[in-house]
């Protein structure tokens, strides 16, 4: 055999060589006892030569899920089997002594002694080549999903995919705020398969509470090493109880607004490590940076299509007062000496009728603007809401007797509330023609209010309602019914005119005294509006929300 070094002097001590050798040299007989452990294999694995030598390798260094293969290869190998382990690169799993589990590259080699095979392994930590080219592919399959996503939906399934995937976590969520209802929700959870969440998965939570709530109001990553030893969170014992171990969470920003988090549960101890709260924070800006080009693609279309339905409504609501004022003023001009008092009276009519859409349609033109802009200043003071609609209904009860509707009215003597009673009023009196436009003749209208203690919040809300046997509104047209200038097909098919301004203006208003107005499930034809109204004390009026809010 040709001798290796050509100067023997140099390797006089060949057990120096191994201890100076940078890899973990690991030598273990046929029975897998350590026989050898250079100081290389102390640093790598956790255990010292002497905690390590004459212990099985299995129970030390190889994950429980591989040690009955590794157990069953070692038998063959010494049984002269030919296999793939010896004399080729091996990409294996590790454990180190404080339980993490980390990926090793890793050569056999074996040599026979008068007491039997040994086996001689060289080994070398290669987590962090394996995490960049896990890094890699997950920044890949990030893009590849937002570009390829038809909808943010999409995008936020493909996102949690790629990164659970790729990294091997079992869990992951997207969780984004819903600013009108004030809370997050998940929009995308990524479990691996066979995983049951159990009371884990959960789909909203509140500003704070869990860990996508503290990241979103610290505005922070956190990082929770060991999920059965944390009591702060609510879902921390869920987690445990279905086997993970750790969780890190993410802000998820876009142009300087927090829109939620992105978290990662794993299933083995993970330190924190920067790397990966890059890798994270980099998705987690990738994803933000979709949601908002998608959003402002969303208002483009948005704003396209609120352009037309104006247009249609300027030409139609416009145009017709007008055509009909100027046409009776030409009669008027044309024919005046031949025209009767009575005819005066009559063409005089209709050019008043017609003026008073135009100065309507322009007063709430001009009211929805200024609410929007602020410009409205809310004036609340210590008022009556029973008076309220009592002066609308009366205001109101010519229009409805002309119509032959019944109009009830179940309402307390008073219903005292901090509020602005013009406001208010205007709010009544957009609901209550609208019921009277939209009941055909013989219908009933119903007006109820009262108020209601609510157990879980300290003050008493008014619960208003405003009912009518009227043309009702098609469920498809329920959601859009509060856009500027949307009106329903149920009103525009019998041509009813109209501006789809009033319920926006009421919204608006509402919100601004910290209420709400919702379509109330009805029996039978016609429709129903609930408001519901603090009746403490307004402390700051909130700025507008509308349409343009981001990810309502
Ligand atoms: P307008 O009545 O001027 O069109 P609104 O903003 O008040 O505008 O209402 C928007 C749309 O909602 C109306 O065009 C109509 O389609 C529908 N709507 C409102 N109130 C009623 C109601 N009481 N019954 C049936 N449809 C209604």
């Amino acid at each position: 055999m040709t001798p290796v070094v050509c100067d023997h002097r140099v390797l006089h001590d060949p057990q120096a060589v191994l201890e100076a050798a940078l890899e973990a040299y690991v030598a273990i007989d046929s029975a897998d006892r350590v026989l050898g452990w250079n100081t290389a294999a102390e640093a790598l694995f956790g255990y010292s030569h002497a905690q390590a030598c004459g212990r099985a390798v299995a129970d030390l260094i190889i994950p429980e899920r591989y040690r009955e293969q590794h157990r069953a290869g070692l038998a063959r190998t010494a049984a002269g089997e030919p296999g793939r382990v010896l004399g080729n690169r091996l990409q294996l799993a590790a454990v180190h002594r404080d339980g993490h589990e980390f990926p090793i590259e890793m050569t056999l080699t074996i040599t026979t002694t008068p007491d039997g095979p040994v086996f001689h392994a060289f080994a070398y930590d290669v987590s962090a080549r394996v995490r960049a080219a896990r890094f890699t592919g997950v920044e890949a399959a990030v893009s590849r999903g937002l570009a390829e996503a038809s909808s943010s939906d999409a995008a936020s399934a493909r996102v949690t995919e790629a990164l659970g995937r790729h990294m091997g976590w079992p869990v992951v969520e997207l969780w984004l705020t819903d600013l009108d209802r004030q809370l997050l929700v998940c929009t995308a959870r990524y479990a691996e398969p066979g995983r049951l969440l159990a009371g884990f998965a959960v789909d909203e939570l509140d500003y704070g509470i869990g860990l996508p709530g503290r990241v979103y109001l610290q505005r922070r990553s956190a990082w929770v090493p060991d999920l059965a030893a944390d009591a702060t969170l609510v879902r921390s014992r869920a987690a445990a109880a279905i086997g993970l171990h750790v969780a890190v969470g993410v802000p998820v920003w876009a142009g300087g607004r927090i829109l939620g988090a992105l978290c990662v549960f794993g299933d083995r101890a993970e330190e924190p490590e920067d790397t990966l709260l890059g890798l994270l924070s980099g998705v987690a800006a990738h994803v933000g940076q979709y949601l908002e080009r998608r959003r402002t693609e969303e208002l483009a279309i948005e704003l396209a299509r609120t352009k037309d339905e104006f247009l249609a409504m300027v030409t139609h609501e416009l145009r017709n007062p007008l055509t009909a004022i100027t046409a009776t003023a030409t009669v008027l001009s044309d024919e005046a000496d031949a025209l009767t008092p009575p005819d005066l009276r009559h063409y005089l009519g209709i050019i008043n009728r017609n003026a008073l859409r135009l100065t309507v349609m322009a007063e709430d033109l001009l009211d929805l603007s200024r609410l929007e802009s602020g410009h409205m200043a809310i004036h609340p003071t210590d008022c009556d809401l029973t008076e309220v609609v009592n002066a609308a209904i009366q205001d109101l009860t010519e229009a409805a007797v002309d119509k032959n509707l019944t109009v009830t009215v179940t309402i307390p003597p008073r219903l005292p509330l901090h509020a602005d009673p013009d406001r208010l009023r205007q709010v009544a009196d957009n609901l209550l023609s609208n019921a009277i436009k939209y009941t055909p003749a013989g219908g009933t209208i119903t007006v109820t209010a009262d108020t209601r203690s609510e157990p879980d919040s300290n003050g008493k809300q008014i619960v208003w309602s405003i009912a009518d046997t009227g043309i009702g509104i098609p469920a498809a047209d329920r959601p859009r019914l509060f856009r500027r200038f949307y009106r329903a097909s149920s009103a525009l098919d019998r041509r009813i005119p109209g501006t789809g301004l009033g319920l926006v203006i009421v919204r608006t208003i509402l919100e601004r005294h910290h209420g709400t107005i919702t379509l109330a499930d009805h029996q039978g034809p016609g429709t129903t509006f609930v408001i519901e109204l603090p009746t403490e004390p307004l402390e700051q009026s909130t700025p507008p929300r509308h349409p343009q809010d981001p990810y309502p």
